[in-house]
């Protein structure tokens, strides 16, 4: 188990962070803008004390928190996996499902829908054998009712298919790509998806871009303004250190719902609170930009002047 555990690492680190120097075409593949050099390791550190200092951990996000080693270690055998993920955390599966019910609402009716929905059918086989338009009835609340229940009833019939029963359990043993691919196979399934599953279902180091924090990337350079969101998802996963992804995305996430300063639809939100340009603490980061490319152009004058 301990060599097992160890591979998985080793794959995680290998996949999320190709070698810079030796394999920059790796690098190049993953990021679109490989010579923007933002956010770094630093800003990345700052900025996660900085919203943890202002807004605390959300207790949303807790339990979806990596367990450390010695924790994990307990749980190993897949039997083990199954009876805490039906106590403390929930399935891979449920995840999977939650992530669709999220998708173009707000949390609050994402999360009456789930719960409406497991109220009705309690167990998935339940949502697999039941009149489709029962489930759309169920989910209503949660907008687009009859796209996102035909989802989840295709994926739970191609799981059934493929693995023989409605468990995604055995995604825990696989590396990142494996579980991107296989994930990837349910239509309806996009990479935003995947990678919350990835970051809050299974514990990898993943870094999911919502709205939120697209726009807030946008708006401190840490992409250029004209990315967009699958472009902001590569190159954060290749700037941003893996021990920094899952608190960092959970704080951004967070700040992005409660301030509209630094985003840019800041005019179309009345419900955020608008910390003034004092007081939202990630715009003295958009002027930190202009500090950085002016101390860099200052580096490369000098350095070609003493050439
Ligand atoms: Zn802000």
């Amino acid at each position: 188990m301990e060599k097992k555990r160890k591979r998985k690492k080793v794959e995680r680190d290998g996949e999320s962070k190709p070698v810079r120097a030796t394999n920059g075409a790796i690098e190049n593949l993953k990021d679109p803008y490989p010579t923007h050099p933002r956010p770094t390791p630093e800003e990345c550190l700052a900025v996660r004390d900085t919203l943890l200092a202002l807004h605390g951990f959300p207790q949303e996000f807790v339990k979806y928190r990596r367990k450390p080693a010695n924790d994990a270690a307990k749980s190993e055998s897949s039997h083990e996996q199954d009876a805490s993920a039906s106590h403390d955390h929930e399935s891979v599966l449920d995840g999977l499902v939650r992530t669709v019910l999220s998708q173009n609402t707000t949390d609050a009716n994402s999360l009456r829908a789930f719960a409406s929905l497991k109220s009705a059918f309690p167990t998935w086989e339940e949502v697999l054998n039941a009149d489709s338009k029962d489930v759309e009835d169920a989910i209503r609340c949660g907008g687009l009712a009859p796209t996102k229940a035909s989802c989840i009833k295709n994926v739970l019939r191609c799981l059934l298919e493929r693995r023989g029963k409605l468990c995604l359990e055995y995604l825990q043993d696989l590396s990142v790509d494996e579980i991107k691919s296989e994930l990837s196979l349910f239509k309806g399934i996009g990479p935003k998806t995947v990678a919350c599953v990835l970051m809050f279902n299974l514990q990898r180091d993943d870094f999911p871009v919502d709205t939120h924090i697209f726009e807030i990337a946008k708006t401190i350079g840490w992409v250029p303004c004209v990315a967009d969101r699958n472009k902001t998802y590569l190159h954060l996963n290749q700037r941003i250190p893996n021990e920094l992804m899952f608190d960092l995305n959970c704080l951004l996430f967070t700040h992005g719902k409660l301030c509209c300063k630094c985003t840019s639809k800041r005019g179309n939100q009345p419900k955020k609170k608008c910390y003034d340009d004092n007081t939202c603490p990630l715009l003295k980061y958009r002027n930190d930009i202009v500090i950085l490319i002016y101390r860099r152009t200052l580096d490369t004058l000098t350095t070609s002047s003493v050439e």
